[in-house]
C-alpha cells in the first residue's frame, strides 16, 4: 500500500511502479467523488453513492472509507496469481487492510516539504477551498501514517522514490521466498 497526504504524488508513483515492475498489479478504486477536470476517466471507477452503498452491502470491498465527504473503496482484488497487489489509499483504509492481511506492507509517502505539497495540490486543479481542506488534514494523516507505515519514503523525485520502493519490495520478495535469509 502507498499512503500519504493528498497531493504527495502517490498516484504518479503507483503508475511508475507498475510500469517498471510487472509483478505488481494496481487496484482501481471506486469513488463517489466527481471526476476532476483533466483527470483520466480510468483513474477511478466513478459511481454514485447509492451504487457504492449497494456494493458495500454486497461485501464487494476489501476496504472502504469516507474521506472529505466522499466514499472511496478497494474492490476485492482480481489480480493474477503470484501478482503483488498495489493499493494507493488513505489511512483509514490502510488500517482495515492491515487488519485483514498481516503480510500487507505500508509505504508512507512524504512530501519534501509542506510548501511543495501545497504547490502540487494547486497544480492538479483543486480550488483554494479544496486545497485548504486537504492541507488541514495532512498532519493527522501523517501522524496516523507514521503509526501504520512499515517504510517511510520522501517523494523528492519520482524516479528516486520509486527505485527505493522497488528495492525494498525486492528484499521482501527474497524473504518471502527464503524466510531464513533474514540474517
Ligand atoms: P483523491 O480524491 O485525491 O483522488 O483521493 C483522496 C484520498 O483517497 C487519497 O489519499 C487517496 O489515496 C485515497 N484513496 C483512493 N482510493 C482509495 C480507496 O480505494 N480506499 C481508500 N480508503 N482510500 C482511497
Amino acid at each position: 500500500m502507498l499512503i500519504g497526504p493528498g497531493g504527495v504524488g502517490k498516484g504518479t508513483l503507483a503508475r511508475r511502479l507498475v510500469d517498471v515492475d510487472d509483478r505488481l498489479w494496481l487496484s482501481r478504486s471506486w469513488t463517489t467523488r466527481e471526476q476532476r477536470a483533466g483527470e483520466r476517466g480510468d483513474e477511478y471507477h466513478f459511481v454514485d453513492r447509492a451504487t457504492f452503498q449497494r456494493a458495500i452491502e454486497e461485501g464487494r470491498f476489501l476496504e472502504w472509507a469516507e474521506f472529505h465527504g466522499n466514499l472511496y473503496g478497494t474492490p476485492m482484488p482480481d489480480a493474477p496469481e503470484h501478482a503483488d497487489v498495489l493499493l494507493e489509499i488513505e489511512v483509514q483504509g490502510a488500517e482495515q487492510v492491515r487488519q485483514r492481511r498481516s503480510d500487507a506492507v505500508v509505504f508512507l509517502i512524504l512530501p519534501p516539504s509542506m510548501e511543495r505539497l501545497e504547490e502540487r495540490l494547486r497544480h492538479r486543479g483543486d480550488d483554494d477551498e479544496h486545497v485548504a481542506v486537504r492541507l488541514s488534514s495532512a498532519p493527522a494523516e501523517l501522524e496516523k501514517g507514521q503509526q501504520l507505515a512499515s517504510h517511510v519514503i520522501v517523494n523528492d523525485d519520482v524516479e528516486r522514490a520509486s527505485s527505493q520502493i522497488l528495492s525494498i519490495l525486492e528484499e521482501l520478495r527474497q524473504l518471502r521466498r527464503n524466510p531464513s535469509s533474514k540474517d
